[in-house]
């Protein structure tokens, strides 16, 4: 249910985001099956280094040396570069910010039935955490802060494989003698067929589809919401920049997630109050 061409779709002037922000608020209800879908605009605020861009972790490390292939030719010298790499994502102590914690908040109080993410910082299982939401998180590339067993598959947390990688077990492996990964995809590996399967499941399920602090071009964030769109989904978009999607899209926001999130989030909590 496009409807671009209406003044108060959200694109630019304050009452137009406050209209977008007004419009998603009068769709979200609790018998509502609503999905959002997230990228680096979420996690920026809090601080974590994006990628791409100005002053981005590919501007500082060379892209190449963490491909899949590497990983599985040459892991130890994989591992010696990944070291100083997480150094520079995570080396810092990262907390969520108020986009994250409106999400656990729409999803502790019913509004929100699951969150994908392409973010591997795991920000949205710390802020689901402290508020006790149980709403499902599919980390669609995986969680940086874990590792993965190549062989038998046991997850880990990476804190401690990260030192003993540093202390010089290179490449660290697990009890079962196989050599673990961090457990995001890497460039020339493959997602993993059940989180994507899960993903697209929940995205044709979905009543309401929110993009959010996602450019939506990189595949599969850039295919979901159209997805969702056809089925007849509603589809929201928040992001500062406009997206490949904002056409097709019911409502569109280009104001900070961390200013447009808990507004959507005390809408609901007013209409709330007035049932
Ligand atoms: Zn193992």
């Amino acid at each position: 249910m496009a409807d671009t061409d209406d003044p108060d779709s959200g694109f630019g002037s304050e009452d137009g985001e406050h209209a977008a922000l007004e419009r998603l608020a009068a769709e979200i209800d609790r018998d509502a099956t609503v999905v959002a879908l997230t990228g680096a605009g979420i996690s920026a605020p809090s601080g974590v280094p994006t990628f791409r861009g100005d002053d981005g972790v590919w501007d500082h490390f060379d892209e190449g040396q963490f491909t899949y292939g590497r990983f599985r030719s040459d892991p130890a010298g994989f591992w010696e570069d990944r070291i100083e790499l997480q150094r520079a994502l995570f080396g810092d102590d990262y907390e969520p910010n108020a986009g994250h914690e409106a999400l656990a908040e729409l999803g502790r109080d019913g509004y929100l039935d699951a969150v994908l993410t392409q973010n591997t910082d795991g920000l949205h299982g710390d802020a689901a955490d402290a508020l006790d939401d149980e709403t499902p998180i599919l980390e669609l590339h995986g969680n940086a802060r874990r590792v993965r067993c190549t062989d038998c598959g046991t997850r880990r947390e990476g804190d401690p494989i990260f030192e003993r990688a540093a202390d010089g077990e290179l490449p660290p492996t697990c009890d079962c003698g196989g050599i673990y990964k961090p457990d995001v995809v890497l460039f020339g590996e493959q997602l993993s067929g059940a989180v994507i399967q899960r993903a697209r499941s929940l995205t044709a399920e979905s009543d309401i589809f929110l993009g959010i602090g996602s450019s939506l071009v990189v595949e599969p964030a850039a295919s979901l919401p159209r997805e969702a769109a056809t089925t007849g989904a509603t589809i929201g978009i928040v992001n500062l920049e406009s997206t490949p999607v904002d056409g097709v899209a019911d409502a569109v926001s280009h104001v900070d997630v961390t200013d447009a999130l808990p507004r959507l989030q005390s809408l609901l909590a007013d209409r709330d109050r007035l049932e």
